[in-house]
């Protein structure tokens, strides 16, 4: 039986279950196996159950941006210059959080843990510390990290109640055991201590609910449900200062035995499995009331999603990015473009972004010709 990893009810049964058995990762790689996401009606907590092979993906596959230290995900593209999502980060941490002078801070679940080193050129007298779960970051952590306050899959005896803040970004979302975690954040922080992490908010992009390597998709109430179930006080969850995050705010107290938390989100829930359901068929529904070469618009998870759902995706000649990062790069065999060098020859659009954004970009843009364009 599927027991909620937040409260630790029963599940009933999945809420979504993709028709086919191909999943697609954050990373847009495609695993094999069904993505199945259940909802807890009880704490407002949505889960996907992990796919076997997702431990092979964490183990060859997730070495999320190692190529180069600069390269960084696109967090706006704006007049005037495009804002990366490190400096967001950091901009967004030092808005919400008085980190005391000379405070010991880790960064958890870090990876080449970028925002802390950007917050360490801002703020010289943090003491930096890192965790994560694989060898593969040490040489992004050795240039600005110590040696003795860097640690892989163990923490040293001496870190427990050493922090005065412990800061996670994007990592909650991948652990099978949330609890577990935050327990452990909970356990190496002094008393007081703050808790600041972000995770994505699938109220505001629906894609997270089909990320099949995002276990957890969390709503407001399974987060209170999660801090205050291991001894944390909320201080704030905010939606609105990242694009399709929730930003959490909170503080170590002693653990009390959490209240029942209602769920207002079933409904929302719903709606989003509804949506992914009939996705593939909208895409050739349109696929095939058009001919001709195409492109997608997006090469990151709902770009890779349309590709997947294609009856015949050799149509498709490239994918458009605004990203120069992405631009080098390539997405399952086709180059990823400048939106400005579509090639003349296609005709269709395919419009791979979160559908709560996608005709304000679309508008934004001028082909010069007509295109049949599909919205997701
Ligand atoms: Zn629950």
């Amino acid at each position: 039986m599927e027991i909620c990893c937040v409260c630790q009810q029963p599940l009933d049964a999945p809420v979504f279950e993709s028709n086919a058995a191909v999943s697609i990762t954050s990373l847009c790689q495609v695993l094999e196996g069904h993505t199945r996401v259940w909802h807890c009606a009880y704490c407002g907590h949505t889960q996907t159950t992990p796919l076997p092979s997702l431990e092979k993906f964490y183990a060859e596959d997730y070495h999320i941006l190692i190529n180069s230290e600069e390269e960084d995900q696109l967090y706006a593209a704006r007049e005037g210059g495009n804002i990366y999502r490190t400096e967001h980060q950091v901009a967004t941490l030092l808005d919400k959080c008085n980190i005391p002078k000379g405070a010991q801070l880790l960064d958890y679940g870090c990876g080449k843990a970028s925002t802390l080193k950007a917050l360490c050129v801002q703020r010289e007298d943090i003491v930096p510390h890192v965790f994560d779960v694989g060898e593969q970051y040490r040489q992004f952590w050795d240039t600005f990290v110590p040696a003795e306050n860097q640690a892989v899959n163990v923490f040293p005896e001496e870190w427990s109640s050493r922090f005065d803040g412990i800061v996670s970004f994007f990592a909650l979302e991948h652990v099978a055991d949330p609890r577990a975690f935050v327990t452990k954040v909970h356990h190496l922080l002094k008393e007081e201590g703050m808790f600041y992490f972000l995770v994505p908010n699938p109220y505001a992009n629906t894609a997270d609910l089909v990320v099949c390597d995002h276990v957890n998709h969390f709503s407001e109430s399974s987060l209170r449900c999660l801090l205050a179930g291991v001894g944390f006080e909320v201080k704030s969850i905010d939606s609105s200062v990242h694009n399709s995050a929730w930003v959490i705010l909170a503080e170590k107290r002693d653990p009390v035995k959490p209240k029942k938390v209602g769920s207002s989100v079933d409904g929302e829930v719903e709606q989003m499995a509804v949506y992914w359901s009939e996705f593939g068929d909208r895409v050739r529904s349109f696929e095939r009331s058009t001919e001709g070469e195409s492109a997608i618009y997006g090469s990151g998870f709902y770009g890779t999603y349309v590709n997947v759902c294609l009856e015949d995706p050799e149509q498709v000649v490239c994918f458009l990015d605004q990203n120069p990062h992405r631009q080098r790069q390539e997405l399952m065999g086709k180059p990823i473009i400048a939106p400005d060098a579509l090639p003349e020859s296609v005709g269709r659009l395919y419009v791979g972004l979160n559908p709560g954004v996608a005709r304000e970009v679309l508008d934004a843009l001028d082909w010069g010709r007509e295109l049949e364009v599909f919205y997701p």
